[in-house]
């Protein structure tokens, strides 16, 4: 390949890509000192020069072409290739072949024999960099085809030209960069290495590249564009993107797994059919030989693009299946995490000695439960509980006894409560028991069974002997007497057990507001 001059560093800013921020200062000073920058030779550069002008005709390029035989050639093949087989009759003048071919698809054709392997940048597999850029080259075309007809001949373009970037890469950072590429396993994952080390990546800095040598600046913007996400992209731009990803996945060891993420990726787009996808992958199919052929590289592997896309349905599929048996891991510990919230919360509630209610329980059900009544203009009844002497029984006994009664007398009380009811322990000795919709009649009768209950079964036994235990209750009703609050309605119970204590204990007493 022989160097040449090309005129683009005289002309404006040559090294810059218009409507792109500029590339990083040092990146910029590093290109301006690297003399191995790769060049176009002399013919190809006197096309690309046609090339550059806004109104050059197709006489020209053909002109600039036929001053190279090798070049005439093998533009020849291409036109009257597989490619553009739709074309009666043959191409037998550049003339012909470069209308057949179009203008930026004769560029793009010209540019790719002047840089296809020849031996240079020993460090980089330019055979699997040429292949992947025919195979994008290709895959941009024929989608192209289908979603912006208008745009087919430059895409091609573009996607034939979007990794120049690395051979520009590799001559300017060597076996650094090629270590860089023997580091990362994909495109992408180059493209992120490169951004880290370099402030742009090989899509950019081919861009540069392309405006060094002249090639006009819509192909050059393409191609600093031609990286990147797939989503929320005009259809041209999903053609170019697109095209570099299917190249990716044809090349890779594992092409179903590679489709299937395609394919996920495409999800969100709905231009593409998979009918349509598997069709492109024909096409392809039939015409990556001879266009491996003319630019004289390797063939890439054969794909059959109805077993290809069955793979990748596959792969899907296991992973749909590997997130589904995730999901279901996930609700088997969510479920255990609500139960045990459950069993917390139920926990907060009680207390931990006679498993009843807790006080601060007690007293929220209250709360809600007077506001209802009242509401309503409903009754509810509160009935205060204190054992008699207990301390006594504490000093006689030992406070673990004293456990153990107060422990049996929960849960007698319990049994002696109805559905609805709520009993619990108020303080150490002290129990509460809320009936709703109950009057001081239903309190009293209750009292009553709870005193005849403790008469006949003794709390606990000391040395073979039974142990009794009497209690004192204060009994207080909404409904007859109007208290404000459900504070007023435990007060006025407790005032009734006091009464209760006072006339000699064991005995129940309703409170009677003074008058
Ligand atoms: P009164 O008939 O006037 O109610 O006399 P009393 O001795 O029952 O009342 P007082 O308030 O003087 O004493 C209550 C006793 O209850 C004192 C305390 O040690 C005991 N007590 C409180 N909580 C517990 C507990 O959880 N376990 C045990 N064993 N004793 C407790
Ligand atoms: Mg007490
Ligand atoms: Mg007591």
């Amino acid at each position: 390949m022989t160097p040449v001059e090309t005129s683009a560093r005289e002309a404006g800013d040559p090294h810059d890509v218009q409507g792109l921020p500029p590339l990083p200062a040092s990146l910029q000073a590093r290109l301006a000192d690297c003399h191995t920058l790769p060049s176009l030779p002399a013919a190809v550069a006197k096309v690309l020069m046609v090339a550059r002008r806004t109104d050059a005709s197709l006489f020209e390029y053909a002109a600039a072409i036929e001053a190279d035989p090798a070049l005439t050639l093998r533009l020849l093949a291409l036109a009257n290739s597989v490619f553009y087989a739709r074309h009666r009759g043959e191409a037998n003048s550049c003339r012909e072949a470069v209308s057949r071919i179009g203008l930026d698809a004769t560029l793009a054709a010209v540019m790719s024999f002047g840089l296809s392997p020849s031996g240079r940048a020993e460090g980089l597999d330019l055979d699997a960099i040429w292949q992947r850029a025919i195979i994008a080259a290709l895959a941009a075309r024929h989608l192209a085809d289908r979603l912006c007809p208008e745009h087919a001949g430059t895409l091609f373009t573009i996607a034939l030209l979007q990794d120049i970037g690395i051979l520009a890469a590799e001559a300017l950072d060597g076996d650094a960069y090629t270590a860089l590429i023997r580091a990362t396993d994909s495109h992408d994952a180059l493209c992120q290495a490169e951004r880290e080390r370099y402030g742009c990546d090989h899509a950019r800095l081919g861009a540069w590249l392309a405006v060094s040598w002249g090639v006009p600046q819509h192909l050059a913007s393409g191609i600093a564009e031609s990286h990147g996400e797939l989503e929320a992209t005009s259809p041209d731009m999903l053609c170019l993107r697109l095209s570099g990803q299917i190249a990716d996945g044809w090349l890779t060891q594992t092409p179903g797994r590679a489709f299937g993420r395609l394919i996920r990726r495409l999800e969100t787009r709905q231009e593409l059919s998979l009918a349509a996808f598997e069709e492109i992958l024909d096409e392809l199919q039939a015409q990556l030989p001879s266009m491996a052929e003319l630019l004289e590289i390797t063939r890439p592997p054969q794909r059959d693009s109805h077993e290809l896309l069955a793979e990748a349905k596959r792969h899907l599929f296991m992973q749909t299946l590997t997130l589904g048996a995730r999901l279901d891991a996930h609700q088997v510990e969510l479920e255990a995490l609500r139960e045990r919230y459950a069993e917390l919360e139920r926990s907060s509630r009680l207390d931990p000695l006679t498993g009843l209610a807790n006080r601060a329980w007690l007293e929220q059900q209250l709360e809600e439960r007077f506001h209802h009544s009242r509401e309503h203009g409903k009754s509810l009844a509160v009935v205060f509980i204190d054992l008699d002497h207990f301390k006594q029984l504490n000093d006689r006994h030992g406070h673990q006894l004293g456990d153990r009664v107060l422990a049996n007398f929960a849960a007698s009380l319990q049994k002696m409560v109805r559905e609805g009811d709520l009993a619990g322990r108020y303080g150490g000795e002290e129990f509460l028991v809320i009936l709703p919709d109950e009057r001081v009649a239903g309190a009293e009768a209750m009292a009553r069974r709870l005193a005849e209950r403790l008469a006949s079964h003794p709390m606990a036994e000391v040395d073979g002997a039974p142990l009794h235990v009497s209690v004192s209750i204060g009994i207080a009703c909404l409904g007859d007497t109007d208290f404000r609050n459900a504070r007023e309605l435990i007060d006025a119970a407790d005032q009734g057990m006091y009464q209760a204590k006072r006339n000699g204990r064991g005995g129940a007493q309703r409170f009677t507001p003074r008058a």
